[in-house]
């Protein structure tokens, strides 16, 4: 068998430490995972089962990347986010065992296109022009283990803190969230999952430098560059 032409290359994370990258397969993204996150979207934090969205593989950039203002938006968000790398695959894992599903954790943001996310969802539309657009998630180096992560998770813009939580406060944790995600769909190693952003999301435009950081993990950092269109 040949391909019609060049298939585009695998995208990948880099991994801290190592000069191998880990290749991605999919992008799962949970929604309003932070209580007061959910609250400051209009919606009401309670615990019913987690809900996703996606990203396209190819959307990752690395840390240091220059990510042009996107098309379509005047009102583009940063939201700082726990990244789990997925190391083995799996169906229906039980919560008690998903942490040995990860390879390991990294810093990422899920960059939101916010006036078009708020337009699909009051006209009950998929959010993918809101989420999942080119470079809409930079991921810092992943560093591995699987243990469960704990401490700060902090965003600044230009130097000025805008988001500063714990990630205790996640309603759903990782183990329950892969829990959850592997009952959806069978779960492979290159699986990487965005956690959900806690409250004090708000715009970046050109020229911004966005940085953001979660104890014990690498810190990333993007630059927003003029609008690509
Ligand atoms: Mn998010």
């Amino acid at each position: 068998m040949t391909f019609a032409f060049d298939p585009a290359p695998t995208p990948s994370v880099a991994i801290a430490g190592s000069d191998s990258r880990f290749p991605v397969r999919r992008i799962f993204c949970v929604g309003r995972n932070y209580a007061a996150h959910a609250r400051e979207m209009g919606k009401d934090p309670d615990r019913e089962p987690p809900f996703f969205f996606t990203k396209p593989a190819d959307a990752v950039a690395d840390t240091g990347s220059r990510v042009p203002y996107p098309p379509l938006t005047n009102n583009f968000h940063y939201e700082i986010e726990l990244v789990v790398a997925i190391g083995r695959g799996g169906t229906d894992i039980a919560v008690e065992a998903a942490l040995d599903h990860v390879y390991g954790y990294a810093v990422g943001i899920d960059l939101t296109r916010r006036d078009l996310q708020f337009d699909a969802r009051d006209k009950g539309r998929p959010w993918d022009w809101g989420k999942a657009f080119d470079q809409s998630a930079p991921i810092a180096p992943i560093l591995r283990g699987k243990d469960a992560r704990s401490g700060r998770i902090w965003l600044a813009v230009n130097g000025a803190i805008k988001q500063d939580a714990a990630l205790a406060e996640l309603i759903w944790p990782v183990p329950e969230i892969i829990a959850f995600l592997s009952q959806s769909v069978a779960l492979k190693a290159g699986d990487i999952v965005m956690t959900g952003t806690p409250a004090g999301v708000g715009p970046i435009v050109p020229g911004d430098v966005v940085t953001g950081g979660i104890d014990g993990l690498e810190d990333i950092t993007i630059t927003i560059g003029a609008r690509d269109a």
